[in-house]
């Protein structure tokens, strides 16, 4: 199916051809203007940047030549035309395809300074605040010349500093921070706590990575209530059962009790039916919670323990990131199952997925190195269009095909041999692995057969980006879990730019790249060749896959005879096949797993919109008091002795009380819902029509619900002349909340289930 379907945009890619000869063109026109850009002096340059209609077709000619003027005056960079080009793109709204070390930091800056010259809030989307950060500072002088504002956003940063970063015409930030931000609004009991802006135009950097892998992430804003404390007993039961006691499916991201299973743990729990209402909605949700901790995370693949705590590893970046917790039952459950003390649990305040964030931009616009194969995920789930933009030198690294083996131990046995044999000649090789177990299993080997590697799993991101960039030294070996997203150039000879050191190291034939294993996507491993080969530089890459690899084992049920015709294991042809055929597989699932995911997730972000608008007109007007006095008109006499302001903010405050209660509550039915309604799915009904139903008729009733709670407290609450103090009426607001994320893979116990849905769609 992705195969298919990337086919077919290649195809279409006819239409980003044509755009892309209108590109050239006007490229080409705007040279005529280059004289006048040098004639400017730096004073007159951002009034007569100003001064230009940026959406005419004579405003972006004068841009172009002014873009090449800056660049070359304030970066000493000049922008290739292929990077003029990739940026007219992205002012049309497209992702551009831009392979690494084609310098997309500088083409991003220069379409985030077009949008910003026709009055447009930007923001640059980058994966991390390292990346953020760096090419914040890095393009500042450009911006600083144009006369366009930048900020940045980091983890660090307090409210004051965030509100001045997106005061800027442009602001670049994680996709994180800015997800926090937006759900941080969630606890504003004023309008001036407000962070995050309206949002404009969005520039996403590692498009796909962001768009695509890490779509369905939902970020998590969450408060502390009294604990919820974890059952014990659950766990217990769970921890002691055998093989036969539970089924995992075949693509690893379900397990549920067999019968003789849940025979036992109702047994165990003392004779309870877990499948009637009583238990339905708890107990079997924690019981599916305690299964998945138990059979399907895994130590050092998901997550490591360290310091007496858990910490999680976020797949597709394979690195711990700061900050991340699972939901609740499945981190006490992991902590449960590693014998750690369980820390506190917390409520979901507000939620939102990296693609719901992104669908509020009105405008968006990216790039990446490898953006035509996720073509269909673009069109279909943000109405983008795809350009491929040529490179500056031609490729010329060489891609090898692949090498599979019968098994995974004469598949590592080939690789090391392979990476000592290279290693020897001093060509530096970079050594992508699935994971941070993978990683350290590979550098024990290398090391037995005398190469040491560099591992990088788990570091900070600025000190795996200077890992990064020493990659291409000669001798160097580099063993990282995957690098989408890792938006890091290599530079042949290392950071330093050190001419002799190049020179070798092109001597030596560039950097290559090994791949211990294909990943569930064509894509991914493209980003990992492409690593090698930029700007023209020589390089080569190849593959070594097995098939005992997950990729293969998960997606190939019946799998057809294939013999190694060489003693070492080695496959032919029907090797590669077997391979490719189960990434076409893979690829296949995923798309259907986002699509699914999507629809059940579509109409909680609607209600998520409508709750914020309700919430921000309550925050910016004085609509809570208006309708309490209309609802108790005598209430309202009898606090008539009270300045009006007062009376006004209790009002909002009371409100506002009822309305996140309501939405906290709604969201864990939502969560509810999800995790028990795969059981109503085993009756006549789709899952997702059922699924709309509950959650729809549930929030018609919550914001009234919300509103006669208010009444009642509004009624029954003590109000001063100091205002209202909510919490001596016992109504608390969450007293520390942290936010967290969760990787697509991590599921809670609501996605959990809902992945056994979306079991029964496939
Ligand atoms: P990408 O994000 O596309 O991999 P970067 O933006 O990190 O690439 O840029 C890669 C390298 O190319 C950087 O070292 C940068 O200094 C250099 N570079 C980019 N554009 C130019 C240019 N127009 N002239 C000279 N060097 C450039």
């Amino acid at each position: 199916m992705g195969k298919l379907s990337n086919a077919v945009w290649r195809m279409l890619g006819a239409q980003a051809t044509r755009n892309q000869s209108k590109s050239v063109a006007m490229i080409e026109a705007s040279a005529e203007h280059d004289e006048w850009a040098q004639g400017l002096s730096d004073d007159l340059f951002a009034a007569a940047a100003g001064e230009l209609d940026v959406t005419s077709e004579e405003g972006r000619t004068k841009f172009l030549a002014l873009a090449r003027e800056g660049g070359t005056r304030a970066l000493d960079m000049t922008p290739f035309d292929v990077q003029l080009q990739g940026a007219l793109r992205m002012l049309s709204g497209d992702v551009v395809e831009m392979a690494t070390g084609e310098g997309k930091t500088l083409a991003g800056a220069i379409a985030a300074i077009g949008f910003a010259l026709s009055g447009h809030h930007v923001h640059v989307i980058s994966v991390n605040d390292y990346l953020a950060g760096r090419d914040a500072k890095w393009m500042k002088p450009l911006y600083d010349l144009f006369g366009v504002g930048v900020g940045i956003l980091s983890e660090k940063a307090t409210r004051a500093e965030r509100q001045e970063a997106y005061a800027c015409d442009v602001t670049y930030g994680s996709v994180n921070e800015i997800g926090f931000d937006v759900l941080r609004d969630h606890l504003a009991l004023t309008a001036e706590e407000l962070v995050a802006p309206t949002p404009d135009v969005a520039i996403v950097d590692e498009a796909d990575s962001v768009l695509v892998d890490e779509a369905l992430v939902p970020l998590i804003l969450a408060g502390s209530t009294p604990a919820a404390i974890p059952n014990s007993a659950i766990f217990d039961v769970v921890s002691r059962l055998k093989k036969k006691h539970y089924d995992v499916d075949a693509d690893g991201r379900n397990v549920s009790l067999t019968d003789e299973g849940a025979e036992l743990v109702e047994t165990t729990l003392g004779g309870i039916n877990l499948y009637d209402d009583e238990h339905v909605g708890s107990t079997l949700v924690h019981v599916n919670v305690a299964l998945y901790a138990y059979y399907l995370l895994e130590r050092d693949v998901d997550y490591i323990v360290r310091d007496g705590g858990v910490h999680l590893i976020n797949a597709s970046r394979g690195r711990v990131a700061r900050l991340q917790r699972w939901p609740d039952g499945v981190q006490a459950a992991v902590e449960f199952k590693e014998g750690l003390e369980l820390t506190e649990a917390g409520e979901v305040i507000d939620t939102i997925t990296v693609q719901a964030l992104i669908g509020r931009y009105p405008k968006v616009a990216g790039m990446t190195g490898t953006a035509i194969a996720a073509g269909e995920q673009f069109r279909q789930f943000y109405d983008l269009a795809v350009s491929q933009i040529p490179s500056n030198a031609p490729n010329i690294r060489e891609d090898e095909p692949d090498r599979v083996y019968d098994t995974k131990a004469n598949k590592v046995e080939a690789v090391v041999s392979f990476v000592a044999g290279v290693h020897e000649t001093g060509q530096p090789i970079l050594i992508g692995t699935h994971d941070v177990a993978q990683s350290e299993e590979l550098a024990y080997f290398l090391e037995r057969a005398g190469v040491t590697a560099v591992v990088l799993n788990a570091k900070n991101d600025a000190e795996e980006a200077a890992i990064i960039a020493e990659a291409g030294r000669k001798n160097a070996v580099t063993v990282s879990t995957q690098m989408a997203g890792r938006g890091t150039d290599i530079r042949l000879g290392g950071s330093t730019g050190d001419d002799d050191a190049r020179d070798e190291v092109l001597e030596l034939g560039g950097l290559c790249v090994v791949g211990t294993g294909r990943y569930d996507t064509e894509r991914l491993d493209s980003q990992l060749r492409g690593r090698a080969g930029r700007q023209g530089d020589p390089g080569r890459s190849v593959f070594f896959s097995s098939l005992e690899d997950p990729l293969v084992t998960k997606n190939i049920t019946s799998m057809r005879e294939v013999h190694a015709t060489e003693p070492d294991g080695l496959l032919g042809p029907k090797g590669i096949e077997t391979v490719e055929q189960a990434q076409r597989i893979a690829e296949g699932a995923m798309l259907t797993l986002h699509s699914n995911t999507w629809n059940f997730n579509r109409q909680v972000n609607e209600q998520r919109e409508a709750i914020v608008r309700r919430r921000m007109a309550i925050l910016t007007t004085d609509d809570a008091a208006q309708e309490l006095r209309t609802r108790e008109p005598e209430r309202w006499d009898e606090l008539g002795d009270i300045d009006d302001e007062v009376l006004t903010d209790a009002a909002r405050e009371i409100v506002l009380y009822h309305l996140d209660r309501a939405w906290a509550d709604h969201l864990a039915y939502v969560a509810d819902v999800q995790a028990s309604i795969h059981l109503r799915a085993l009756g006549a009904q789709s899952p997702l029509e059922e699924f709309h139903k509950l959650i729809f008729a549930e929030f018609t009733k919550i914001v009234e619900e919300a509103m006669e709670a208010s009444c009642e407290t509004f009624r029954e609450v003590e109000i001063t002349a100091d205002g209202v103090d909510l919490d001596d009426a016992d109504l608390h607001r969450s007293t520390m909340t942290w936010t967290y994320l969760v990787h697509e893979n991590q599921f809670s116990a609501g996605s959990q289930a809902m992945q056994g849905i979306v079991g029964i769609f496939r």
